[in-house]
């Protein structure tokens, strides 16, 4: 029984069962609110590729059922009675992370995505109260509060929850690698995360050059704030653009080879995969050490920095270009993604869950 007498709550989801069955609609717990606990009425839910990876058992073993979804965005519908930071009415988000130890020097500095202890994740993760969590393909969640973001008036919702997952997923390795500027930014991929990485980079001063597949999105690019803009599937390319970024962040979700991308890295620069493709990739040594090249991983980024983000983008009009889908048309949104065939985010309209 909660600190108020409310039962736990039994909410509509839509639930992957194996990772070859279309997602099923479910009905899942959600806790009771605790002291600290805020309930949001989910509005919106952002298709990640991630999503796709673990519903598809890409990252290792899925424990089904799970309900996905981690760029959520809602309203609070109840309060604990020591949540100090919200009230009910607030338009809120949740990202890809519920909780974390507190304690160690990494969640102490704001980084919780790197919690010594494992931070736990909205889904797949087993939450503090020892219950599967589930994510935001559903139509409340219930989270502590120091893990729930305030969405800025200046964003709507819809186009607000993607930036909880692929926004700061892209906007933590800019700013740590201080792209502004002077520097040279690629984004390889125009995706859910290359398109936000393209209006962020563009809006902290830095140069910045999209390489996709093709040119087929090129006019998106240019109005997304990119100044440049190259198909890889074009054979000159790359050897056009060697040695010519100080910072490529690639988000590319596939199999890639990674010296034909390491190769545009100008001497000291980084390449930072925020993709995680399903297999491990070869790296040759020399497309490091001929140029003193980093190469690099970045994974999401922590509440305090997510704020920042969010605040940035409402600052900036950064918001995501989204395609509303309803609840039963996910299974086709996720073979579009894979297909690179989504302009450029697909957002649940939670409602359709009923
Ligand atoms: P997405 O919307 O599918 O975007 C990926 C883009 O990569 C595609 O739009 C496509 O861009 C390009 N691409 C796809 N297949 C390719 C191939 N075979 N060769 C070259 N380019 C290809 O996916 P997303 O949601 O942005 O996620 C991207 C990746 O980041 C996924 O692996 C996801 O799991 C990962 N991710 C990581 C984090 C983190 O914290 N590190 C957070 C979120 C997501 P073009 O059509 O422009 O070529
Ligand atoms: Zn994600
Ligand atoms: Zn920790």
């Amino acid at each position: 029984m909660a600190w108020n007498g409310v039962v736990p709550t039994t909410v509509k989801a839509y639930a992957a069962t194996s990772a070859t069955e279309p997602l099923t609609p479910t009905t899942i717990e959600r806790r009771d609110v605790g002291p600290r606990d805020v309930r949001i009425d989910i509005a919106y839910c952002g298709v990640c590729h991630s999503d796709i990876h673990t519903a598809r058992g890409e990252w290792g073993p899925t424990n089904y059922p799970i309900v996905l979804g981690h760029e959520i965005t809602g309203v609070v519908a109840e309060v604990g009675p020591e949540v100090t930071r919200f009230r009910v009415g607030d338009r809120v988000g949740v990202g890809c992370l519920v909780d974390s130890c507190r304690e160690c020097e990494y969640c102490r500095r704001g980084d919780e995505q790197y919690c010594a202890e494992g931070y736990v994740e909205t889904y797949s993760s087993t939450g503090r109260d020892g219950l599967p969590t589930q994510g935001g393909y559903s139509r409340a969640i219930v989270v502590t509060e120091d893990f729930v973001l305030r969405i800025p008036d200046a964003i709507p919702l819809d186009v607000a929850a993607p930036l909880l997952c692929a926004g700061i997923t892209v906007y933590s390795p800019l700013r740590h690698w201080n792209a502004g500027p002077g520097t040279r930014v690629a984004v390889v991929g125009l995706g859910g995360l290359g398109h936000v990485a393209v209006q962020v980079a563009a809006a902290m001063g830095a140069e910045v050059t999209v390489l996709s597949q093709s040119l087929a999105k090129q006019e998106d690019g240019l109005r997304l704030g990119a100044t440049h803009y190259a198909a890889t599937g074009d054979p000159d390319t790359l050897s056009r653009l060697a040695a010519s970024f100080d910072l490529v962040i690639n988000t590319v979700s596939a199999a890639i080879d990674v010296d034909a991308y390491l190769s545009l890295v100008a001497v000291d620069g980084t390449m930072v995969n925020v993709g995680i493709p399903e297999h491990p990739l070869p790296v040759n040594m020399f497309s490091l050490v001929m140029r003193r090249v980093s190469y690099a991983g970045s994974n999401i980024g922590g509440i305090r920095e997510t704020q920042e983000m969010l605040d940035f983008c409402a600052e900036h009009g950064i918001a995501a270009v989204i395609e509303t889908i309803s609840a039963q048309q996910i299974d086709e949104a996720f073979d579009r993604v894979v297909a690179s065939g989504v302009r450029y985010r697909f957002v649940i309209d939670t409602a359709t869950l009923d």
